[in-house]
């Protein structure tokens, strides 16, 4: 399944950003899925309730999922826009039909919460 490789590797990403930061504890996950990456949000969560148990750093972290909409550039004139409905298709600036997905098929993550070591 897609969802358990995305969050895989989401996790390895939290460890190392909770290395470089001497945390030894991650609170809160949130990481933002594009409405056109595929994934199915219960699917992501899920996958990464799996996950988590095997990761110290993310064993009691939570995870806050953001849907992000679609954005297009025009390849015409550059003009970038987030269509109305999930048929876009036509550049709302000079009605050119060479467009772009630039934004919404991928996953991000957007913020970490993290305890780090205290003194
Ligand atoms: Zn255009």
């Amino acid at each position: 399944m897609h969802e358990y490789s995305v969050v895989s590797s989401l996790i390895e990403l939290c460890e190392e950003h909770a290395r470089k930061n001497n945390a030894f504890k991650i609170e809160k996950i949130v990481v933002g899925i594009g409405e056109r990456s595929g994934m199915d949000k219960s699917l992501f969560l899920s996958a990464f309730e799996t996950f988590r148990e095997e990761s110290s750093v993310c064993k009691d972290a939570v995870l806050d999922i953001i849907e992000e909409k679609v954005e297009l550039e025009c390849k015409d004139c550059n003009f970038r826009f987030t269509p109305q409905n999930i048929d876009y298709g036509i550049c709302p600036h000079c009605k050119g039909k060479n467009l772009d997905i630039i934004k919404g098929r991928e996953m991000n993550l957007l913020s970490l919460e993290m305890i780090g070591e205290t003194d």
